[in-house]
């Protein structure tokens, strides 16, 4: 009988649920399958550093999916809409985590390195 990673890598894009070598990781990640047959582990947004952070956008452009947006944070630390209140600067915030694929783009073009992102333990 054909062992799982072999199925995966004769079904092109299939996305499968595996362990990961234990070698790696004593932890069980969410795990996709590519059409190369290589596998990779998806790393999903967990928050954005709001001190580091100078609002500058790049993130924002390169995200597909909608997940970040840009605020202000007021002169109490606290986030209002950036166009219709004061605000002292702008931020951006994880506003759809749950439309996160775990493609790191956006920490890739952060200057800031103002991301954190982390495997999902299956
Ligand atoms: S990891 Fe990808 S999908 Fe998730 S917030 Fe960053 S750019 Fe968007
Ligand atoms: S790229 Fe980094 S510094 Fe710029 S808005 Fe996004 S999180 Fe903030």
């Amino acid at each position: 009988m054909a062992t799982e990673r072999e199925t995966a890598g004769k079904r092109p894009g299939a996305m499968v649920r595996k362990r990961n070598d234990e070698r790696k990781s004593p932890v069980p990640t969410f795990t996709v399958t590519l059409p190369s047959g290589a596998e990779w582990t998806p790393s999903f947004i967990e928050s954005i550093d709001q001190e580091k952070c100078i609002g500058c956008g790049r993130c924002y452009k390169v995200c597909l999916r909608g997940v970040l947006q840009l605020r202000g944070l007021d002169e109490d630390g606290a986030l209002v809409d950036e166009d219709e209140e004061e605000y002292e600067r702008k931020v951006m915030v994880v506003d759809a985590p749950q439309d996160c694929i775990g493609c790191r783009a956006c920490s890739t073009v952060c200057t800031r390195r103002c991301f954190t992102h982390t495997p999902l333990v299956v």
